[in-house]
């Protein structure tokens, strides 16, 4: 191979603290390669035979597909190809030209050969790999915690923060479920907000999300730890109280009433304050109950809440347990 200067096989990660003399030879036979932005220099698709020591130029990489987001450049000094190669695989991933770069191509002769010869060459392979073991360490951590963010996220209502449906309809078999295998009964707590269409007519439907904002605060900070609140769907909310009889749960869901009444509203529009108040209806878990049996009874309590005037909490008197 033609003119490679001491400097420029010293830059060479695999290469450094080697003297260029002893390498030289292992590198006599082997071709330079020019690439242009976007070639494709190593891929799933095809054999890798050569281990590729990167002269000049940057690289992407690509798992997915060529074109998958990058997750992770190769710059010039590094060295590509040895993994596939050492491992008579394919490719992993799609390695691409993101600028014109130069490389130099070692086949498996000339590469164990240069291992063989140095055994500071040895090292330096062993570094490269530890590196990319860590960032790789690093890559997996940190799509750990996206995958986290975004499983909370999916059980969160986006307008109040409280667990959204999906959250409940978990939450709920399980208490009933607990129950159902001897174990303590639950409350569940159907909310429901009073007159809540003349509120939006009066403030606008930016004041009412405001209302349900507000509201889901309110019984964030008044439940219990343990406790759970959630949005059901538009503006009505569930609360409940897992291991827990109703005539435990009643003095908080009252609490809840009391502070729903007196929270101010402020509506950042016009500036006015609001309030709202909030109708519950009560049922407690019994052997044998089912989820829509449970919702019925809640529903059912939350109904004669409304009919007799509202602002107030009704419950079904729990079967003897
Ligand atoms: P009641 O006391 O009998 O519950 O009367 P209500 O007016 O609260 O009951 P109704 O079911 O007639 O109206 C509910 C209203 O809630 C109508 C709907 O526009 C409003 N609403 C539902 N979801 C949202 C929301 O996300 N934001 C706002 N601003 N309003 C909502
Ligand atoms: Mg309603
Ligand atoms: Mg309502």
């Amino acid at each position: 191979m033609n003119g490679l200067s001491d400097k420029t096989l010293q830059q060479l990660i695999l290469l450094q603290g080697v003297n260029p003399d002893r390498v030289r030879p292992y590198l006599e036979g082997c071709t330079q390669r020019e690439l242009a932005k976007g070639d494709i220099l190593l891929s799933p698709e095809q054999e890798n035979r050569h281990l590729y020591l990167i002269l000049s130029g940057t690289f992407s990489v690509h798992v997915e597909s060529q074109a998958s987001p990058q997750i992770r450049v190769i710059v010039a000094g590094e060295s590509v190809g040895e993994l596939s190669l050492i491992r008579r695989q394919r490719p992993s991933a799609w390695v691409v030209a993101l600028e014109e770069s130069r490389v130099v191509q070692l086949d498996a002769e000339a590469f164990w050969g240069l291992v063989d010869c140095s055994g500071q060459v040895a090292r330096n392979l062993f570094e490269l790999m530890a590196r990319w073991l860590l960032e790789n360490t690093d890559h997996l951590v940190e799509n750990r915690r996206t995958i986290e963010t975004l499983a909370e996220q999916n059980t969160r209502d986006a307008l109040t923060g409280v667990h959204n449906r999906r959250w409940f309809e978990d939450a709920v078999a399980k208490m009933v479920a607990e129950t159902n295998d001897g174990g303590r009964p639950g409350v569940l707590v159907m909310v429901d907000v009073d007159h809540f269409k003349r509120f939006n007519d009066t403030y606008g439907h930016q004041g009412g999300d405001m209302a349900l904002i507000t509201l889901g605060k309110v019984m964030r900070d008044h439940v219990r730890k343990g406790d759970e609140v959630a949005r059901y769907g538009g503006e009505e909310f569930v609360l409940l109280f897992p291991g827990t009889r109703l005539g435990d749960a009643l003095p908080v869901v009252e609490r809840v009433r009391q502070a729903a009444q007196h929270r101010e509203i402020q509506l950042v529009q016009t500036g006015e304050v609001a309030h709202i108040t909030i109708s519950q209806g009560m049922a407690q878990t019994w052997p044998g109950v089912t989820v829509k049996e449970l919702l019925a009874q809640a529903d059912a309590q939350l109904y004669k809440a409304k009919e007799s005037g509202r602002n107030r909490v009704c419950w079904e008197t729990p079967q003897e347990q």
